[in-house]
């Protein structure tokens, strides 16, 4: 079928029911279709997955989807499989397959009846696989979290970089690059990478109108401050990230003793555990969770009110994760930092363990950190600059929600203190 005869609207209806297209999709799926390399950067949630999936049901040949984790590849083949009358559509391929599945997959899709295929960047390296993929008609490559295949991401594997070797014994194959990472040394990395300079970038604004960005210096009152805000904002959902576990375990303690509901989530609590805090934070049972990072992945409550940092994080590509969480639903949504140069210390003595090349992207990440917290400019334009974004302080859209822009005398003392002491550290360190 020649892609200008397909009704991709029609098609969306049909596998997805959803009427109308989202931001850049429709762009994207034409690009797609018209067998152009493609790279796609939007934020968590923009609908990335529908830009090739869409494409694969409608193209002939199977599209291999590469993709860094398990659960989510079967999610989604899941939910493929719940809208087509023959399960074959779509498949993943992954160690865990016996050899009877390993062969059903393999004659669905030389039938043409399989769309979709999903595997592991380590299994699309096994030589087999890939005289297999030789041999059958490939409508395109998308390489999902296309950042992990760079140092300077959140989640780099090594894998990764041995993609487009791969893909290059595959013939001539559109690839699709996806990611949520906007920074511009990503994305460099992933174009290089992929060897895909060639690519049409499809990127959308990360802008987050209605989230409210504040940074206040951390004291040894922090926990009352928190206590305070919490109670000044009574009856809302927040998540509060610290740095350890047991950081963790002391705040979520000193919440619950002065009243407030909360609940501590990290991964050293078992299982069974980990899911009941969450459920009782999803169920609103609790107001409050207490977190590490290893909390939020997937977690799509839409009335997150407040995020709060009560140590900065480690990147700024982080805290524009971590801080998403907020306002889904398009309300209400303050993202509360608390700053000082000793967690920074703290940060970069982790740190020191590390591989040189590993420490030096890591300094220089939390240089941005630092440079966001003590920042006396709007906080929105550092961080959409940070991702390769122009943003119009003045007529831009959620131009007065930070601290800096509301309240800019204040912040100025406080910086310059900060300043010096950091400068005397730096000259230390370097
Ligand atoms: P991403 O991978 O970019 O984080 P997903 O592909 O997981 O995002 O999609 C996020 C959500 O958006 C999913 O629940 C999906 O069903 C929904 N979605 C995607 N496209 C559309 C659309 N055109 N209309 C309505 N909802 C959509
Ligand atoms: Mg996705």
């Amino acid at each position: 079928m020649n892609s200008n005869e397909i009704d991709i609207h029609k098609e969306l209806k049909k596998y997805f029911g959803f009427n109308h297209f989202k931001g850049l999709q429709e762009k994207v799926i034409k690009s797609i279709l018209a067998k152009e390399n493609t790279f796609v950067i939007m934020p968590t949630g923009g609908g990335k997955s529908l830009c090739y999936q869409l494409p694969s049901l409608v193209q002939e040949g199977t599209a291999i989807v590469v993709s860094p984790l398990i659960a989510l590849m079967k999610n989604q083949v899941d939910a493929i499989r719940s809208v087509s009358t023959n399960d074959g559509i779509a498949h993943v391929l992954n160690s865990s397959l016996t050899k009877t599945e390993i062969n059903q997959v393999k004659k669905d899709i030389t039938s043409g009846i399989t769309k979709l295929l999903y595997v592991a960047p380590e299994s699309l390296t096994k030589e087999e696989y890939v005289e297999f993929l030789q041999s059958v008609p490939i409508s395109f490559v998308a390489i999902d979290e296309a950042h992990c295949i760079s140092e300077w991401g959140h989640d780099f594997r090594p894998e990764y970089r041995n993609l487009r070797t791969i893909i290059k014994q595959l013939g001539n194959v559109p690839v699709i690059g996806l990611t949520a990472t906007a920074t511009p040394k990503v994305q460099e990395d992933i174009l290089k990478n992929l060897d895909m300079s060639d690519a049409t970038t499809y990127k959308a604004s990360f802008n987050r109108p209605n989230l409210f960005y504040e940074v206040r210096t951390k004291t040894k009152n922090i926990e009352a401050d928190i206590i305070r805000f919490i109670k000044q904002n009574k009856g809302k959902s927040g998540i509060i990230y610290c740095l350890s576990r047991k950081k963790v375990e002391a705040i979520a303690e000193v919440l619950q003793v002065n009243g407030i509901s909360a609940v501590p989530y990290h991964a050293g609590l078992d299982a069974k555990t980990r899911a009941k805090h969450q459920d009782m934070f999803l169920m609103e049972d609790v107001e409050v969770v207490v977190a590490t990072i290893a909390f939020g992945m997937g977690i799509d409550k839409p009335d997150v009110r407040f995020v709060i940092h009560h140590d900065i994080p480690k990147s700024l590509e982080s805290y524009y994760q971590e801080t998403g969480r907020a306002g889904r639903d398009g309300g209400e949504g303050h993202c509360l930092a608390y700053y000082s140069y000793k967690d920074v210390e703290k940060l970069e003595k982790f740190m020191s363990g590390k591989p040189v090349a590993e420490q030096e992207i890591g300094y220089a990440l939390l240089q941005e950190v630092v440079a966001y917290a003590e920042t006396s400019m709007s906080r929105r334009k550092f961080l959409l600059h940070y991702f390769g974004e122009e943003f119009d302080s003045e007529t831009g859209e959620g131009a007065d929600m930070d601290d800096n822009v509301r309240n800019p005398k204040a912040k100025v003392e406080a910086k310059d203190n900060v300043k010096k002491l950091l400068e005397v550290v730096r000259d230390t360190k370097y």
